[in-house]
C-alpha cells in the first residue's frame, strides 16, 4: 500500500471518514426526503463506476481514510452493490465498511453484504407502527423492514446494528416510548436523527424540527437516561437506561452542531466530492478521473478540496442558504 501524507482540513482537523452515496435513487418516498413523484435521476452514465468509485476510495484510504459507509438513495438498489463492496472491503488501510439502508432489500442481500465485507450496518425506521410508517415513507413495507433487520441480525459479525429514526415535529412524539421500548428489548441500538434542510420539497423549517432533547424528555420520564461519555467525531449523544437494558442516542446537527471535530468528507454518485453536509460548493472528481488524471494530480485536486472545509454549518443563522442538493442525491 502506498502511504501518503494525512490528510487535513484547514481547520487542523484530520479526515478519517469518507461517505460515498452509490446511487441517487430509491425504492422509498419518505415525506422530509423526497416528493411523491421522486426526483429527476441521474443519468448512468454520470454516475461513477465501481473502478472509478474503488480508484477514489484507495486513494483517500493511502492519505488516512479509514472508515468508510456506503450510503445511496438506497445503495441496495444499486446492480451488483455486493461486488463494489467487496472491491472496497479489498482495500488496505478502510478498517471499517458500513451501510445505511433502508432494508426493503436487506433480507435478499444480507448474506451477500456480509461475506463481501459489511461489518456495520444502520437501517432507517421512522415508525414502528404499520400504518404511520406507510404514510411517512408512502411504503406499506415494514414487516418486510423488519425482516430485513432481523436477516442482517443474524450476522453476529455486523454489530453494531444502528436503527435511525428522523424526529419530525407533530409524528415521532408519539414513536419515542415505542422505539425505547424497542432498544431495550432487542441489540440495537436505536438513534433519532433532528429533521435537516436537505429536503427535497424545500419544506424544511425550524419549527418542524422536534430536538433531541424533547425526545429524550418524554423517554425519561418513563425509563430514566444516564449519559455515555461522547467518542471522538461521534455524531450521537448516546444515553444508556439506568435499569441496565441497552442505550438510545440523539444526533442532534440542528440544536446541538458536533462540527468542531468533523473528520467527515463525501463522494457523490455523480463523482462530486462534499466537505460537509451542508456544502454550497462540490468539487468535481468524475472530469478529471474520466480524462486521465494520475493519482498524483488527483491528490492535489482532493487535498485543496479538503483543505477549504467548512467549519461547521449554518443552520438557524441569519443567511444559511440551503444546499441545491436533498438528502437523497448527498447519502447520510
Ligand atoms: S454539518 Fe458539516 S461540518 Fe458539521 S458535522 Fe456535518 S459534515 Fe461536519
Amino acid at each position: 500500500m502506498m502511504v501518503r501524507e494525512p490528510l487535513f482540513d484547514g481547520h487542523g482537523r484530520r479526515i478519517s471518514d469518507l461517505r460515498v452515496s452509490v446511487t441517487d435513487r430509491c425504492n422509498f418516498r419518505c415525506q422530509y426526503c423526497m416528493p411523491a413523484d421522486g426526483l429527476p435521476w441521474l443519468d448512468r452514465e454520470e454516475i461513477l463506476r465501481f473502478e472509478e468509485i474503488e480508484r477514489v476510495v484507495r486513494l483517500l484510504a493511502e492519505m488516512g481514510v479509514t472508515d468508510l459507509r456506503l450510503t445511496g438513495g438506497e445503495p441496495l438498489v444499486r446492480r451488483e452493490f455486493p461486488r463494489l463492496v467487496a472491491m472496497l472491503a479489498a482495500i488496505p488501510g478502510i478498517e471499517d465498511l458500513s451501510l445505511t439502508t433502508n432494508a426493503y432489500l436487506l433480507e435478499r442481500d444480507a448474506d451477500a453484504l456480509v461475506e463481501a465485507g459489511i461489518t456495520r450496518v444502520n437501517v432507517s425506521i421512522d415508525s414502528l407502527q404499520r400504518d404511520r410508517f406507510f404514510q411517512l415513507t408512502r411504503r406499506d413495507s415494514l414487516p418486510r423492514v423488519l425482516r430485513g433487520l432481523e436477516a442482517i441480525a443474524r450476522h453476529p459479525e455486523v454489530r453494531p446494528i444502528k436503527v435511525n429514526a428522523v424526529a419530525l415535529r407533530g409524528f415521532t412524539e408519539e414513536e419515542a416510548l415505542p422505539f425505547a421500548e424497542f432498544a431495550r428489548s432487542t441489540s440495537y441500538q436505536v438513534r433519532f436523527i433532528e429533521f435537516m434542510p436537505l429536503d427535497g420539497d424545500r419544506a424544511w423549517s425550524r419549527d418542524q424540527v422536534l430536538t433531541g432533547r424533547e425526545i429524550r424528555e418524554i423517554i425519561d420520564r418513563v425509563h430514566p437516561l444516564e449519559e455515555r461519555p461522547r467518542e471522538p467525531h461521534a455524531t450521537a449523544r448516546v444515553f444508556r437506561f439506568k435499569d441496565g437494558r441497552g442505550e438510545i442516542g440523539f444526533i442532534n446537527p440542528v440544536s446541538e452542531p458536533f462540527c468542531a471535530d468533523c473528520n467527515r468528507i463525501r463522494l457523490t454518485a455523480d463523482g462530486k466530492l462534499r466537505t460537509c453536509l451542508f456544502s454550497l460548493h462540490e468539487t468535481d472528481l468524475r472530469t478529471p478521473l474520466r480524462a486521465g488524471a494520475s493519482d498524483e494530480e488527483l491528490e492535489t485536486i482532493l487535498r485543496n478540496a479538503v483543505w477549504r472545509k467548512e467549519l461547521k454549518h449554518h443552520v438557524g443563522e441569519r443567511g444559511f442558504r440551503q444546499p441545491p442538493r436533498s438528502m437523497s442525491a448527498i447519502g447520510g
